[in-house]
């Protein structure tokens, strides 16, 4: 089946907009649940883009009328999931959970587009993965609410219309740039989700930390945040895994030493970089001179796919100031150098662009 959550009415209240992963164990996937905010008031950060879907959703419930379909892009772990899901509770309405990848087939589109009751919302991550015929079946069911089926044999072939409930579709992304410009087109709300400061992701820190009954001081929660790449999903995981520590080493309270010493056996850095951010760095520097270098030559020297590099570590790197895109490929930049003190910085140097 292609429906990853579907949250029925009849199911009790506090199990709304839970998805299921099989491949997470039971222990991760309660711990998932109940850390993942409910509510606007918990769901910290991205102000600007909290404060236009409040407006938006307050025009649809005043209008009687499903939300706008809705966008949203940006790398992994920022919280797109979460969102969609806090929309569905503040607009009190069942959300189910897809990804792209799962509708291979018309049916299974078509299957989910007709389970579908008034006012739902479907969302369908990595939707920039979407195949062209269930690309082509969504069109008229964003635009018009409405299935273009054929029936019958080559000879009596007949189109018929089958309408659909009105719906909201939010779709989520990695690679906005991926998505052709017809899908694109027929979102209403289109937006990025931004890298979380260190401040908001202490919040949410704070807040996991509570949820696990484990205790922490605010230098604790801030040294996690320092090393957690901006993102929420990796300041969760570090909040288990310095618990852990803490629990194992000390007297189970994750103060800024303890947090400090946990994610130095993680081997992560002062900037959240862990060993494959730092051997990517490393790979352009000695072997590509600072680079500029070609993606899958990167790929294929780090042992990593392209997807993963464009996905999971390159964002955060452009955004900490240590990687430049350009044309030609990825290079170092004097201030990666600089952190790193990489040997062969004056070897490329006056190749940058300055
Ligand atoms: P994405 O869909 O962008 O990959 P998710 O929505 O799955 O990210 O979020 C990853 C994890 O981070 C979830 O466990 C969620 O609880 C947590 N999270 C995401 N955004 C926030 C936020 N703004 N405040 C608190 N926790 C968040």
């Amino acid at each position: 089946m292609a429906i990853i959550s579907d949250n029925d009415k009849s199911k009790p209240k506090k199990e709304k907009n839970e998805d299921t992963n099989s491949e997470q164990i039971p222990y991760d996937m309660s711990f998932e649940t109940n850390i993942r905010p409910k509510k606007f008031e918990e769901y910290t950060g991205q102000s600007a883009l909290k404060s236009t879907l409040k407006i938006s959703i307050e025009a649809a419930k005043k209008r009687e009328l499903p939300l706008d379909h809705i966008l949203f892009y940006g790398p992994p772990g920022l919280g797109k999931t979460t969102l969609a899901s806090v929309i569905a509770n503040e607009m009190e309405t069942n959300i189910k959970i897809t990804s792209a990848p799962a509708l291979e087939r018309p049916r299974d589109i078509i299957g989910i587009l007709m389970s579908l009751k008034a006012g739902d919302i479907l969302f369908i991550d990595e939707i920039h993965r979407l195949n062209k015929i269930s690309e082509e079946i969504l069109y008229p069911a964003m635009e018009d609410f409405y299935l273009d089926m054929t029936t019958g044999k080559t000879q009596t072939l007949k189109s018929i219309r089958i309408p659909i409930p009105k719906f909201t579709l939010i779709g989520a992304t990695t690679k906005a740039g991926a998505l052709s410009s017809p899908l694109r087109d027929r979102f209403g709300i289109i937006h990025r989700l931004e890298f979380y400061t260190e401040e908001e992701l202490t919040k949410v820190i704070q807040r996991t930390a509570k949820i696990i009954d484990t205790k922490i001081t605010e230098e604790g929660a801030k040294a996690i945040a320092g090393r957690s790449r901006g993102t929420p999903r990796i300041a969760n995981r570090l909040v288990k895994r310095v618990r852990d520590y803490a629990i194992v080493k000390t007297n189970g309270i994750i103060d800024e030493v303890t947090a400090n010493k946990a994610l130095d056996i993680l081997q992560i850095d002062k900037f959240g970089l862990d060993n494959t951010d730092r051997s990517l760095i490393e790979i352009i520097a000695e072997k590509y001179n600072g680079g500029p270098v070609g993606i899958e030559t990167l790929a294929t020297a780090l042992g990593e796919d392209v997807k993963t590099i464009e996905d999971v570590y390159e964002p955060y790197l452009v955004q900490k100031g240590f990687l430049q895109r350009t044309p030609r490929g990825r290079k170092l930049t004097p201030f990666a150098c600089k952190c790193f003190n990489i040997k062969t910085a004056e070897n490329f140097q006056q190749s940058f662009d300055f």
